[in-house]
């Protein structure tokens, strides 16, 4: 059974803007979809439709089976706990530590918006696996350090580690690597490929450079303005995407 069906996806933002125009596609567990399409061709609405920051307009969204579209917000809560994301800009908490940052995965998924109420004890053993995760990623010695004074990579390290911490079946990635150097984007893909292979977690991710898409991805999905034009192996892919 494929982990994520998306069936027939319409998003019509308030402003009338077609961004998504009747897409359907299965993700099968244990992929690494990648997701391309020139700016403003619906990738990012499309992530933010499966883990619901945004209401899709119509169509659905099956989750290990389960039919999401719909639920209310504390079967949501429970869903998420389930769908991890990391994002282009890697929305850390800045004045908080890096600790406490990939404390906040055990929370569940966080999304755009401010999550509220932050422990201000952490349970012993969240606190050793947020240190772990931080060694798996290379940058256990910033476990103190204020998420502000990282450098972009390690940022998306530390967003990495806050997945780690909450392991999810699906992981959401959105243009992870967007505003990195290519030496540092590579690091990063190769531990997103780690969290892929070696923790079976299925990963969505919107890319922009081919190369990274036929390096990482197991599946391909292009989309141009809000409809899926192409779906297949990434050495199917031509220039032309
Ligand atoms: P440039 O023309 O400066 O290389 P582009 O952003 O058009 O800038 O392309 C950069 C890289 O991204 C190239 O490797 C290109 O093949 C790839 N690329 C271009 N368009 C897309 C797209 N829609 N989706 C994914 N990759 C793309
Ligand atoms: P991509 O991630 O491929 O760049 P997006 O999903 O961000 O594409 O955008 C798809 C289309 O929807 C674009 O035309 C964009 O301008 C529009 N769009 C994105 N977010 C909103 C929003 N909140 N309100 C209105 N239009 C939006």
């Amino acid at each position: 059974e494929p982990i994520l069906q998306i069936k027939n996806l319409v998003k019509t933002y308030p402003n009338g803007t077609k961004a998504l125009k009747n897409v359907s596609f299965e993700v099968p567990k244990g992929a690494f979809l990648s997701v391309i399409g020139l700016s403003g061709s619906g990738k990012s609405t499309l992530l933010r439709c499966i883990n619901r920051i945004h209401e899709p307009t119509a169509g659905s969204i099956f989750f290990e089976g389960q039919d999401i579209t719909h639920i209310n917000e504390k079967h949501l809560r429970e869903v998420r706990k389930n769908i991890g994301m990391v994002f282009q800009h890697f929305n850390l908490i800045d004045r908080r530590s890096v600790l406490n940052n990939v404390l906040m995965g055990r929370l569940g998924q966080l999304n755009d918006h401010f999550l509220g109420g932050i422990f201000q004890k952490w349970p012993e053993e969240w606190i050793a696996d947020a240190h772990e995760a931080l060694k798996i990623v290379g940058i256990a010695d910033k476990a103190y350090v204020r998420a502000d004074g990282l450098s972009g990579g390690q940022k998306q390290r530390v967003a990495i580690a806050r997945t780690l911490v909450q392991n999810p079946h699906l992981l959401l990635a959105d243009e992870p690597v967007a505003s990195l150097d290519p030496s540092t984007s590579y690091s990063v893909m190769n531990y997103l490929r780690d969290l892929n292979q070696k923790r079976n977690i299925t990963v969505v991710c919107n890319l922009h450079f081919l190369s990274l898409v036929r390096d990482y991805s197991t599946h391909v999905i292009a989309l141009r303005n809000g409809e899926k034009v192409f779906e297949g192996k990434p050495t199917d892919i031509t220039e032309q995407w």
